[in-house]
């Protein structure tokens, strides 16, 4: 099914307002596995959202507009929906009952362009509105379907999720089945390119990709007959898609980085202290969000000086003299530290230079060390991340949780550098 968005609305095109209705609906129709081909953006005058809209019904078989439903004279969707689609509008009795009482419940007196709300073109179905007063409206036509929302978020979202999705359910062929994969390590650009074949050609499932902070998924949607279990095409697309970047999943099931190393920590028996400079706090931020951590998790040292790494953690002043804040050595010392303070079976650490400032030429901004200690076994890694400061301390926390989940699972080599 081609569907198009197309938000109404003058305040729109003059930049007065971001448009975030057409992004939520996006998101939401392709959960649902409805393709969105267009997004339109038309100002509250006739001609202009005639000709959108016919253009709309000629291309695609689902048109959802927002906005431009209420009771002022510029709002004028419907009016010229009825037009471009040769309806008479009609009164609908319940609504126009409900703003009658609407008004009583208010002790006002109602103004007769409120009475125009409840007006509809005729042989819709009109979708009640309990966060406001303009009803939805669905017109099923021969070319295709259109659902008018009401402009504001906070009216248009819960009829999207409670009335919207079971209208679009019930009209589709079998229950709609996603299966979200998540993969760490590869760049958006680089999933698509090694997708890029599947992604052009796809039909059943479909494939969505989306990036993240750090993060990519790909969401796979299909329709399942028996409306039980995970349709067989979605089966064997993620064999396909294994067989090209599987080493970089972590998740079949949208889950974030945070908890799945979290579960695998805990599913370990093993406990974890972390020592933080440059991600000040946000690796224990990320882990402590998920449940049932505090068995695992002893806690963190936000070290951001020199002297705290040195005074709590025990990294050596010539280390920090020779070598720098920001380094192999440092981080290892780090790792062993908070392990050792700690008393835990594994010690994480991140040192890094966020920026803007305090870059150079051999240590540019973005750089990070994330260190591992555990009986037996120390590693350091070097990353450079790209970004300002917040996404660079983003990316660091995420890295780090990411290698503590390559470590518990046994899919990093150990390499003993004991020796720093
Ligand atoms: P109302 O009954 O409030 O007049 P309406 O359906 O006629 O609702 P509009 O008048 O077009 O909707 O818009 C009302 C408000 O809703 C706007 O001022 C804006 O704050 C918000 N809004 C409308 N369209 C969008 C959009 N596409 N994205 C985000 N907000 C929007």
């Amino acid at each position: 099914m081609k569907s198009e968005i197309v938000s109404v609305g003058t305040e729109l095109l003059l930049g007065n307002i971001i448009n975030t209705n057409s992004a939520f609906l996006s998101s939401e129709l392709a959960k649902l596995g409805i393709n969105v081909y267009y997004h339109e953006t038309v100002g509250d005058n006739r001609p202009r959202i005639m000709d959108t809209i016919g253009r709309a019904l000629e291309r695609s078989d689902l048109v959802i507009t927002t906005g431009g439903l209420g009771p002022t004279s510029d709002d004028i969707t419907k009016e010229t929906i009825a037009e471009v689609t040769e309806r008479q509008l009609v009164a609908d009795e319940t609504e126009l009952e409900k703003i009658h009482s609407f008004f009583k419940s208010i002790n006002r007196e109602m103004t007769p362009n409120n009475i125009k709300q409840a007006y509809v073109p005729q042989g819709s179905i009109v979708v009640g509105n309990e966060n406001g007063t303009a009803p939805g409206i669905i017109l099923e036509l021969d070319k295709g379907t259109i659902i008018m929302l009401p402009g504001p978020p906070a009216e248009m979202k819960p009829m999207f999720t409670e009335k919207i999705v079971p209208y679009l359910r019930s009209k589709s062929p079998g229950a709609l089945v996603s299966v979200t994969l998540k993969f760490f390590g590869i760049g958006e650009s680089a999933l698509e390119h090694s997708l890029a074949d599947l992604i052009l050609n796809q039909s059943d499932p479909s494939i969505a990709p989306y990036a993240g902070k750090g993060e990519v998924r790909v969401r796979l949607t299909s329709r399942s007959a028996k409306g039980n279990g995970i349709p067989q095409s979605i089966t064997n697309m993620i064999e396909i898609i294994e067989s090209r970047i599987g080493q970089y999943i972590y998740s079949y099931h949208d889950q974030t980085i945070q908890q799945v190393t979290a579960k695998l920590l805990m599913e370990s028996g093993k406990t974890l202290a972390v020592a933080e400079s440059c991600t000040g706090g946000r690796i224990s931020a990320l882990l402590t969000s998920v449940p049932g951590i505090s068995k695992s998790y002893k806690g963190a040292v936000v070290s951001y000086s020199n002297d705290m790494k040195e005074k709590l953690l025990g990294v050596k002043k010539q280390t920090l003299v020779n070598t720098g804040a920001v380094s192999g050595p440092t981080a290892l010392q780090m790792a062993a530290g908070v392990r050792m303070a700690c008393g835990s079976d594994i010690g994480l650490a991140v040192t890094g230079i966020a920026g803007p400032d305090g870059g150079s030429g051999e240590k540019p901004v973005g750089l990070v060390y994330i260190a591992l200690s555990a009986e037996g076994y120390s590693e350091v890694w070097e990353h450079t991340f790209r970004g300002n400061r917040e996404k660079i301390s983003i990316y660091a926390a995420k890295n780090a949780l990411n290698h503590l989940r390559l470590y518990i699972t046994g899919q990093i080599e150990s390499i003993d550098k004991t020796m720093y």
